[in-house]
């Protein structure tokens, strides 16, 4: 069966948060994949990598990483000097998933988080320096073992690369065996004219996939027609990881950074949320199930 994952931020509303306990706590509820964001890396020295690493390992929890990139290191920038300091960014980020063993990163990791500023409707110049940071950036990606996922999201989140067929054009430029693509169900509800086309036509180019309702809530409670999708992953016969990413909380950095601004499940303790978490496992447990990927 696919490995079944859960992002660190369906809890928290920092990006940075107890780690520990959110690997124990995956493991609990029955998931294989903790995902959560690269950055906090960058702030915690080697030993306490390995040492959550370690805990992973003993209890049985994969860790991958996501990151939302920060402006300031916009890869795709204009000003050389912003593009070639986010790309020394990410080469560390890169080194820091690497001591912890880490694989696989996904996000918005090849433009700024957002659209740059005064952006009049041409992307070619912003596309053209992310290919260039991207090159620079893959090396270290090949030279540790690490896959970088280009996730396809919505407009709001940036200009460069909306759909799947964008997604498939960059990694082509790319062209590594350590690159490929990334599919978010949230993200092609808004974009793509048909979810399940679009997981055919990246076919074995989809090296992870992410879950989350039109309105990010878990898989299951919105109106996203689950039979599509993974009708389609069975289709291309997908085996990767399967990602879950709901974000159902008000507040805090998340809620900022998601543009969440009610909560959308009532009452979100941790007791709750938890319920909710173990909810969306047996839901993707069974669509596996029902279209023989189990
Ligand atoms: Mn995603």
């Amino acid at each position: 069966m696919n490995k079944l994952g859960i992002f660190m931020n369906f809890w928290e509303k920092n990006w940075d948060a107890d780690h520990a306990k959110y690997i124990k706590k995956a493991k609990e509820i029955g998931f294989d994949v903790l995902e959560f964001q690269a950055q906090p890396l960058l702030e915690m020295s080697d030993e306490k990598i390995r040492s959550l690493k370690a805990l992973a390992d003993e209890v049985g929890i994969e860790l991958t990483y996501s990151l939302g990139l920060d402006r300031n290191y916009d890869v795709s920038s204009l000003d050389e000097n912003v593009r070639t300091g986010g790309v020394e960014y990410l080469q560390n980020i890169i080194r820091k998933m690497h001591v912890g063993g880490g694989t696989l990163l996904s996000g918005v990791s090849y433009a700024g988080w957002g659209t740059p500023d005064n952006f009049l409707g041409d992307k070619r110049p912003y596309w053209e320096q992310s290919i260039k940071s991207m090159k620079e950036i893959i090396k270290v990606a090949e030279e540790c073992g690490v896959t970088y996922c280009v996730e396809a999201v919505n407009r709001f989140e940036t200009c460069l690369i909306n759909t799947a067929e964008e997604a498939l054009r960059y990694v082509a430029e790319i062209d590594s065996p350590n690159i490929g693509v990334l599919l978010d169900t949230y993200h092609m509800n808004i974009e793509e004219n048909n979810i399940g086309d679009a997981i055919r036509l990246v076919g074995n180019k989809l090296t992870s996939f992410h879950t989350g309702e039109n309105n990010r809530t878990a898989p299951g409670r919105g109106h996203l027609d689950w039979d599509e999708i993974f009708g389609a992953l069975a289709d291309i016969n997908y085996k990767g990881r399967i990602v879950s990413e709901p974000f159902v909380m008000e507040g805090g950095e998340v809620g900022r950074d998601i543009h969440v601004y009610r909560n959308l499940v009532e009452n979100p303790t941790e007791a709750r949320i938890d319920e909710e978490a173990a909810y969306l496992l047996n839901f993707e447990k069974e669509m596996l199930k029902k279209y023989n990927m189990a």
